[in-house]
């Protein structure tokens, strides 16, 4: 059957790109009462791609879900609607996807009445939309970042006219409170404090994908946090792409990450963690309120992307090797047993020889206990994607190659540190090998393995480390 596509509204780059310094609007979710129970009898099931802040909206979705009456179902393939929660980052994650929807497609013939759904981060691109649009014909519903509030209205028209929905917002985006939330754990949670991203780091998408830098008010997050610490919860990660640039935005008071972070320390919950930090963005102010300890985590992602100065400018990174080293020396002065970790991407368009070797110089330097890194993934639309790129692919794969070894190096004397100490650990479930294992994360954000009972899932205990090895710690109960 041909598809009508002739009321849709498709993303555009060129507009997802432009900042118009408009105040933001804070839109209160309010469900329809008439869609109430438009879900009763039927499952949904979400695949989650990509970062913290994606898991964080398939949260959202969930809880929409099921406040319409549907259920989680338990076989991820053969649910009524079934979510694609996507990752627009690197090619590879966009590859993923694909090569699911493409499995998913002979599943949907014994299933012609559910509904496939591509969410998140990949229909905000115009390329996908097209392709979607011309080889998965199985999709039946596409929306961007933007809008997950109206999904219970995509899934009424979605019934009604068994039309396919495409309603992707190119816009710098609202601030959408009150959306029902499914938490994935029962004590450990994710926060989003901002959304979007100012940067326009040359390589990155998210800026496109996710709309301008927007702070929800200090009191709401406040309000969240309070509200969790009562019924239980241990942990609260705070999420932002730049979470340096917090309360920037604010037009009506003088609000900062740092003194956001102050705030929270005066709430009885054990920890607080956060990510993203920028290495412009992070001042003294957030370097001090984390050096208060209380329930701040000893523990800093910093991306530094590269070690070269040259690599760094083509990125729009907007620090330099030599102001990123002060950050870290700083952090280490005022928070001595801090733990820090990074982002690195290797054959950027341009990167020499030298290039690299400055990041493994850099890398030796900071002392990194651990990194994610990746091979630059030239994303349409963004300007690093039309840089002229000479670098053969095995030179990249070599370089991430050697950069790996290092990294593991760092995580390795990043463990070896925590031998004979006892560490607080929150219990997170058993391990996958061992069910008289249990698993969890030190302060530090180490993973720790030890025996134990069940009935400590949940709750942070003092574990003495007698041994560690390059990903995990091995240690026994005090
Ligand atoms: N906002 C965070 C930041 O600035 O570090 C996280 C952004 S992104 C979700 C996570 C990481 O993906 C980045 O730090 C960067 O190392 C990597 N990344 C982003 N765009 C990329 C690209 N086009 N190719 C390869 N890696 C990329
Ligand atoms: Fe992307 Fe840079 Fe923004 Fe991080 S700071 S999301 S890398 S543009």
């Amino acid at each position: 059957m041909s598809k009508d596509y002739s009321k849709y509204f498709a993303p555009s780059i060129k507009d997802a790109r432009k900042r118009l310094n408009k105040e933001t609007n804070t839109v209160l979710y309010n469900l329809d009462e008439e869609l109430l129970g438009i879900g009763i009898d039927k499952t949904y099931s979400i695949k989650t791609y990509g970062c913290q802040g994606n898991l964080a909206d398939s949260e959202k979705i969930a809880g929409i879900m099921e406040e319409l009456g549907y259920t989680l179902s338990n076989d991820e393939d053969r649910a009524d609607v079934i979510f694609f929660n996507t990752c627009a980052i690197r090619d590879n994650a966009e590859q993923r996807v694909f090569g699911e929807l493409g499995r998913i497609k002979n599943i949907k013939k014994d299933m012609p009445n559910s509904l496939i759904v591509l969410c998140g981060c990949m229909p905000q691109e115009e390329a996908t939309v097209e392709k979607v649009k011309k080889t998965f014909d199985q999709v039946d519903i596409m929306f961007g970042t933007h809008n997950i509030h109206k999904l219970p209205e995509y899934l009424k028209e979605a019934y009604l006219t068994k039309e396919k929905i495409i309603e992707v917002m190119s816009f710098e985006g609202d601030i959408i409170e009150n959306v029902p939330l499914k938490r994935a754990h029962n004590v450990k949670a994710w926060l989003n404090i901002m959304y979007g991203c100012d940067e326009f780091c040359t390589y990155c998408i998210v800026p496109y994908t996710r709309g301008k830098e927007r702070s929800r008010r200090p009191k709401d997050i406040i309000e969240e946090v309070i509200n969790l610490a009562n019924r239980g919860y241990k942990e609260v990660t705070l999420l932002g792409q730049n979470v340096n640039a917090y309360g920037k935005d604010f037009t009506d008071l003088s609000y900062s990450f740092a003194d956001l972070l102050n705030d929270l320390n005066k709430i009885d919950i054990p920890r607080i963690r956060f990510t993203t930090s920028h290495p412009r963005d992070l001042d003294l102010d957030t370097i001090l309120a984390m050096a208060k300890g209380g329930n701040i985590m000893p523990h800093l992602h910093l991306p530094v992307q590269s070690g070269s100065n040259d690599v760094l400018k083509k990125m729009n990174r907007k620090y330099t090797k030599e102001s990123y080293m002060e950050k870290i020396e700083l952090l280490k002065k005022h928070i001595p047993d801090i733990s820090i970790t990074t982002d690195i991407i290797v054959g950027f368009p341009g990167e020499e020889d030298e290039d690299f070797k400055a990041t493994l110089e850099l890398v030796k330097e900071a002392d990194y206990e651990g990194a994610f890194t990746f091979i630059f993934s030239p994303r349409e639309g963004t300007p690093a994607s039309k840089y002229e790129d000479n670098t053969p692919n095995e030179v990249k794969k070599a370089r991430l190659q050697e950069l790996n070894k290092l990294v593991n190096e760092g995580y390795a004397k990043g463990n070896k540190r925590f031998e004979n100490r006892v560490v607080q650990v929150l219990v997170d479930g058993v391990s996958a090998k061992d069910e008289a294992i249990l698993t969890g994360y030190t302060s530090h954000n180490k993973v720790v393995n030890f025996p134990g009972s069940k009935e400590l899932i949940g709750k942070i205990v003092d574990v003495k480390v007698e041994k560690a090895y390059s990903w995990h710690l091995k240690g026994k109960l005090v």
